[in-house]
């Protein structure tokens, strides 16, 4: 695996292996790496030439200091399971080379950002957008991986290469869960062992929901996830939605949309928790 941290190392570096006729999967990450982004590292390797990888802890898209200043960082275990699996490019930038001025970008993703994400945390996904797009222009990939977990991220990402016209396929990868059903997700580290043990619930929960949507309409069955959740006392339920997969946008009835998707945050203290199902 080669190992760049300047921009022009990197970019110069691709731009051969491009003019060579290889083909670059990307799979964009903060580190603290799990299996849920070996997943999709993996699957960039078979569809791809080359993997490159980046790990940026990107300070734009914290909306909370506390949470970015928490946020798990462990390379070292990161570097070897890059090895492991095979990546062939790790770009590890530090936030001066990323951001040597300050960034006054401001996309417009219209309805997508007012629900949900992009209404609970103000400014992330301008943030995550900016940074997404520096590094495809940095790493230049044929196709780039995102997990199905940040389903409204995967929507904003999606919306972000047809309005910038990105040569860029976007590849959305499944959720990856831990056997007793949790998403796995960086922040896991941070939990508790009382919060560990309570957190498999949200999926249980979601689980439920999957099997009595048909039973009520979309608001009770919301009204009742609600009371659910809130009746966990290690659990804050931050927001519970059913919504269309295309615009993102709340359904009143099973029949409003062609897909519709549960999505929930809950915090376990601290601790923000984002995981969804797919209804239909
Ligand atoms: P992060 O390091 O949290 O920014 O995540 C990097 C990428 O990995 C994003 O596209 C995430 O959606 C994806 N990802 C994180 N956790 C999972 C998971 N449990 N299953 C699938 N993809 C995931």
């Amino acid at each position: 695996m080669i190992t760049f941290s300047k921009i022009l190392d990197i970019n110069n570096f691709v731009k051969k292996q491009r003019e060579d006729g290889k083909t670059i999967g990307f799979v964009p990450t903060m580190g603290a790496l799990h299996q849920g982004h070996l997943d999709l590292m993996t699957r960039a390797k078979q569809e791809n030439d080359l993997l490159v990888v980046s790990i940026f802890v990107n300070p734009i898209q914290f909306n909370n200091p506390n949470d970015l200043d928490k946020y798990p960082r462990d390379l070292v275990a990161d570097i070897e399971m890059l090895e492991d699996i095979g990546c062939d490019i790790l770009f590890v930038p530090s936030v001066t080379e990323m951001y040597p001025k300050k960034v006054a970008k401001e996309y417009s993703f219209g309805q997508l950002e007012t629900v949900m994400e992009g209404a609970s945390r103000p400014g992330h996904f301008n943030g995550v957008a900016i940074v997404v797009s520096k590094l495809f222009d940095i790493t230049l990939p044929h196709k780039a991986y995102f997990g199905e977990k940040d389903f409204q991220q995967l929507a904003i990402i999606s919306k972000l290469v047809e309005i910038e016209n990105i040569p860029v396929e976007i590849i959305p990868c499944p959720t990856i869960r831990e056997t007793d059903g949790l998403a796995m997700s960086s922040r896991n580290k941070r939990l508790t062992i009382e919060q560990r043990n309570a957190a498999p619930t949200i999926y249980k929960l979601l689980k439920l929901t999957k099997e009595n949507s048909k039973s009520n309409t979309p608001n009770i069955l919301k009204q009742q996830l609600i009371d659910k959740f809130n009746s966990y006392k290690n659990f804050d339920l931050e927001y519970f939605e059913f919504a269309d997969d295309k615009d993102l946008q709340p359904i009143n009835s099973w029949n409003s949309a062609s897909g519709i998707i549960a999505f929930v945050v809950v915090k376990l203290g601290e601790i923000r928790l984002i995981d969804n199902i797919r209804i239909i």
